[in-house]
């Protein structure tokens, strides 16, 4: 942040006979420096009106209200000193005023400093007394930015520049959607309001946009003020447009499901307490009732030093958010793009500055770090429990859930009883998406919750991890007596509990002949992907731990593609050592049993971040020291897993692959490094390869293929270089289409240059797992598609019921394709005509 206190903008020993006379002297300040128009001042009064401005110990920070930023030119502070004090608020005096003219809202680390400041009596005592201003700017500095809650505002007006919109989107203004907003919002200095009837938000603060309770087809004004307003307004209605049709599709495959899930897999003949709820989960299961009662969160107040409790909460914030972001990227990889979202808007709910904002003022109250966290993480959650929609009061329990993960992080043991040793079916007030995430699908057979929506992100995970359950089920639910027997429906959302002794039997029957339908479909998906025709291909899974080769296999793998090694790394303090990796990897090879395994080495960088790693900010870290390159230049992170690599390779086979590779120089180094830890380890040689996934790469496959053993082509990254579209993009992220002929003729490039010198080409990219993707890379002669577990039967039906000849004309006509939606066009048509 940029030093906006100077000296001049401190005067020492000031005097004020009144409140009003302090802030007209600040206002003078500012003024006098360029960075108000004189009409702030009734800005900064106004503000006096509505809210205390008094942070404590002898601490103000009067700053103007949000819909007068307009008369701010630039961010600037101003600071009075005042050793006689004067009265601010209720008896306490100001011997500091810290007056504040904000653009935007980088907020909180004015908070964070002063708040620090506040709760050092001696350094505070040092300011008031300094002689030199510099001591105050010295103290001060980057600090500065925040104008105030940015929560809803009751006297909404809106922005000079304002477009209206009809907000679009079947379910209303929920976390995912908005988190984009705010992701837009963001990237503008301009001051933005959502209007939303008589209620208004910011639409930089998530918390703030959700209470706007927009649903379905509201009237939305969106208005801005400041520098870039007028492109600020463009670009967040374009995002708004943008995500309509995605959450119109969310929607139809929630209908679908919810269509598909009505039908009663089983009735009792004889009478049985039901509990009807929705579904949230299909399947069916027999079994005991674990009923857990949420313990109240009882937190203690503990007061303690505000500094050390400052310091406490930045720290367990920073942590929490360093977690939420590996548990994004982790359950991604894991479950999908769409379930790991859940997370990254449960990051972004750390942010709300009205959340810290009340957190910090009950720290300066002189309340302890972990009980002002709770109660301010509490009202806020009951503030949008009260929202009359029932999908956004749904998020007060996401709320609740990322309080929870900064209170353990503060030390509060607030564990949770989620962990079943025996079978059972799990029955709860309410379920929160990181107890779902938690959940093991070996031990849960299924739950129940009183409260919660078929919408909900615990749902969305439920039907991820194929756990059957029901939920909104009712009170009377909390009333069934642990231990008791039940029937759970998951696919029509009923318990049924007392059920007869015939009926549990009927039940069995009915589990029995579930099973075997699922075992049916398991067998079909055991047959490999061979063509009508009998061209074979080998389908591959893309996983990041031996736990889930398992699941892989059941899902029809033929062996690991791609094992992302990048997860060792993540949600832990440090490195992984030499030995540990050694363990995992010998245990992947052990899960693997002889079958093909594809070991990517560390893929940090770009949107993999490794806190603990403290590599240096890039503004462009997916062009910057990523995957290979950081290897190469870390030595000590690439050689450990090397030599854990080699040493595992002696137990049974398996390829390593080198990610991000963009010149032949870094093959030829990580190769030759590679060699030297060989030899060292007198191990055996494995087949090298990279990973082709920048367009040099593609361009220079033949150059490559002399080089290496494999290629593995990385879709993903591949199409956010080809088409220069960051893959993370709020906006932007819907073109990133690896579809896109562009694409393909690269992807047809790297196959040509691979075919050169006889080397084998997979593709480990998302394109993979789309049936047509997989179709049309079949088409251009990949050898192998690896892909999330759960895209394989879809993928292998596809293939299954298709000639090669027909694949190959089909990947012909889609690279003379104009574009996406040219080839999408092709779909119907080739696959067709081929099966
Ligand atoms: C890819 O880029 O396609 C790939 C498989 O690697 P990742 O998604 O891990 O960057
Ligand atoms: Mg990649």
């Amino acid at each position: 942040m940029p030093s906006l206190l100077t000296a001049e903008l401190v005067r020492l020993n000031a005097r004020a006979a009144s409140k009003q006379d302090a802030i007209v002297q600040a206002s003078e300040l500012l003024a006098a420096a360029g960075f108000i128009e004189p009409g702030y001042l009734e800005s900064l009064q106004g503000r006096e009106q509505v809210s205390n401005t008094y942070l404590g110990n002898g601490v103000a920070i009067p700053h103007g209200l949000q819909e007068d930023r307009h008369l701010i030119r630039r961010t600037g502070v101003a600071v009075l000193q005042l050793p006689e004090g004067v009265e601010w608020h209720d008896g306490e005096r100001a011997h500091l005023v810290v007056a504040i003219a904000a653009q935007s809202d980088e907020h909180i680390t004015l908070l964070q400093r002063l708040t620090r400041l506040i709760g050092d009596p001696q350094q505070l005592r040092t300011l008031v007394e300094a002689r030199d201003p510099q001591i105050l700017v010295d103290a001060l500095n980057g600090a500065v930015a925040h104008t105030g809650p940015s929560v809803v505002d009751s006297t909404p007006a809106d922005f000079e520049q304002r477009v209206e919109l009809v907000l679009d989107y079947p379910h209303g203004l929920h976390a995912r959607p908005a988190s984009a907003w705010v992701a837009t919002a963001k990237r503008y200095q301009a001051a933005l309001r959502v209007r939303h009837g008589d209620t208004a938000a910011d639409p930089k603060n998530l918390v703030s946009l959700l209470q706007l309770g927009a649903s379905a087809n509201a009237q939305l004004v969106l208005s801005a003020q400041g520098v870039d307003a007028g492109d600020a307004l463009v670009a967040l209605k374009r995002t708004i447009e943008a995500l309509s049709a995605e959450e119109h599709e969310r929607a139809a495959a929630a209908r679908a499901r919810r269509q598909k899930a009505q039908p009663v897999l089983w009735t009792p003949l004889d009478p049985a307490d039901v509990f009807e709820g929705v579904s949230a989960g299909p399947g069916f299961s027999i079994g005991t009732v674990r009923v857990l009662r949420a313990a109240q969160l009882e937190i203690e107040d503990r007061p303690g030093n505000t500094v050390d409790a400052t310091h406490q909460l930045d720290a367990a914030l920073h942590s929490t958010a360093n977690e939420l972001e590996a548990l994004t990227r982790d359950t991604a990889a894991r479950l999908g793009a769409a379930e790991g979202e859940i997370f990254a808007a449960h990051r972004e709910l750390l942010n709300d500055s009205a959340l810290l904002e009340h957190a910090a003022r009950l720290l300066l109250d002189g309340h302890g770090v972990a009980w002002a966290w709770h109660q301010a993480a509490e009202q806020q959650a009951a503030r949008l429990a009260a929202l009359p929609d029932p999908l956004l009061a749904a998020r007060a329990t996401d709320l609740r859930d990322v309080a929870r993960r900064v209170l353990k992080h503060l030390g509060e043991n607030v564990a949770t009883p989620m962990r079943l040793d025996t079978p059972a079916i799990l029955i709860a007030e309410d379920l929160t998406p990181s107890d779902t995430a938690m959940l093991d699908p070996a031990v849960t057979l299924g739950f129940c919750t009183v409260s919660g929506g078929p919408t909900s992100h615990t749902a969305i995970l439920a039907r991820t991890l194929g756990v059957p359950a029901a939920v909104a089920c009712g009170a009377s639910l909390l009333k069934i007596a642990d231990g008791s027997e039940a029937v759970l429906d998951g696919t029509s959302g009923r318990l049924y509990v007392g059920v007869s002794a015939q009926d549990r039997e009927r039940a069995r029957q009915t589990q029995l002949h579930l099973l075997e339908q699922a075992e049916r479909a398991a067998a079909n998906r055991a047959l490999p992907a061979v063509t009508l025709d009998g061209h074979v291909l080998e389908i591959g899974a893309n996983i990041t731990r031996p736990e889930q080769v398992r699941d892989a296999l059941a899902n029809g793998a033929d062996g690991v593609g791609l094992m992302r090694t990048e997860f060792l790394f993540l949600e832990r303090h440090d490195a992984p050592s030499e030995d540990e990796q050694y363990d995992t990897y010998r245990r992947m090879i052990e899960a693997s049993g002889g079958r093909q395994l594809i070991i990517r080495t560390l893929d940090i960088g770009g949107d993999k971040q490794v806190p603990y790693l403290n590599l240096p900010h890039e503004s462009n870290p997916f062009l910057g020291v990523r995957g290979v390159r950081l290897c190469l230049r870390r030595p000590d992170l690439f050689v450990p897993q090397l030599r854990a690599l080699y040493r595992a390779a002696k137990e049974g086979p398996l390829w390593i692959m080198f990610p991000m590779v963009s010149t032949l120089d870094e093959a030829r180094q990580a190769i030759a490094l590679a060699e030297t830890v060989r030899a060292e380890l007198d191990a055996p040689k494995v087949p090298l390869g990279i990973m082709v996934e920048t367009p040099s790469a593609a361009a220079f496959a033949d150059h490559f293929a002399a080089l290496v053993d494999f290629f593995s082509i990385g879709t993903n990254d591949l199409t956010q270089y080809v088409l220069a579209v960051d893959r993370e993009h709020p906006e932007l992220a819907r073109m990133a289409e690896s579809l896109h002929p562009a694409v393909l003729r690269m992807i047809k490039q790297t196959v040509d240059g691979a075919r050169k010198h006889r080397k084998w080409v997979g593709v480990c990219g998302g394109l993979a797992g789309d049936p047509l993707g997989a179709s049309i890379l079949a088409g251009l002669g990949v050898d192998e598609l690896s892909m999330s577990s759960r895209d394989i039967p879809a993928v292998k039906t596809r293939l299954r019921g298709s000639r090669l000849d027909a694949l190959q004309a089909l990947a012909r006509r889609a690279l003379d394709c104009e574009d996406v939606d040219a080839v999408r066009a092709l779909d119907n048509a080739e696959i067709k005509a081929a099966a």
